[in-house]
């Protein structure tokens, strides 16, 4: 694609999630998490899943009332539009040892990232694991890789903004929207 004579804006086609509603939801998916945990104590780990969640748990985070630390997790999965397995590069170890961790992720799809990182993240013996995506795409995700908070069930299309990309661009765009399609060709 040539980008030299185009805006970002130019390359959207509709918005499916506008900044307004995601603020919203993550109002109620803060009140969701945060009647599942102690308010007292050493509180939560909350391990986003880069890149895609950057922006999401910036906002999710400030909206909990509990003493949280982030524990940054790196997985490389997709290349383009289509998928490939999940390898996970960077990840928390002994820091979760024993404490109530919540995973981040941007979108849930097949399910293959978050089982991934679920089996990596248990092997050091966290009290509790759950997860949360901002987004979940329907029914391909087996049981065991579902989520605990859902933000939005959306239609099987690709999607950027809010922190999701394609070919790494479109991660700043505040609303969750489809670019138009040439742009995937
Ligand atoms: P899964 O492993 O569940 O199939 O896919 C999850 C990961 O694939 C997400 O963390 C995200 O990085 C990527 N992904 C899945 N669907 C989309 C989409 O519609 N748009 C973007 N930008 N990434 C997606
Ligand atoms: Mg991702």
């Amino acid at each position: 694609m040539t980008l030299k004579h185009t805006t970002m804006e130019a390359d959207i086609d509709r918005i499916l999630i506008s900044r307004q509603q995601i603020s919203q939801r993550l109002d109620e998916m803060a009140r969701e998490i945060a009647a599942v945990y102690p308010l007292k104590g050493e509180g939560l780990v909350v391990v986003p899943i880069l890149a895609g969640a950057l922006i999401f748990v910036a906002d999710l985070i400030r909206r909990l009332p509990m003493r949280t630390q982030i524990g940054l997790l790196l997985v490389s999965s997709y290349s383009g539009t289509s998928g490939s397995e999940p390898r996970i590069l960077f990840a928390p170890g002994s820091q979760i040892r024993g404490r109530d961790v919540l995973i981040v992720d941007d979108i849930l799809d097949s399910g293959r990232t978050l089982q991934a990182v679920k089996v990596d993240l248990c092997r050091h013996e966290p009290a509790s694991l759950r997860s949360c995506v901002l987004l979940r795409k329907p029914g391909k995700a087996p049981p065991e890789a579902g989520a605990d908070f859902v933000g939005f069930d959306i239609e099987d299309v690709f999607v950027v903004g809010y922190g999701l990309d394609f070919n790494s661009y479109y991660r700043n765009w505040p609303d969750i929207a489809v670019l138009r399609p040439e742009l995937y060709r």
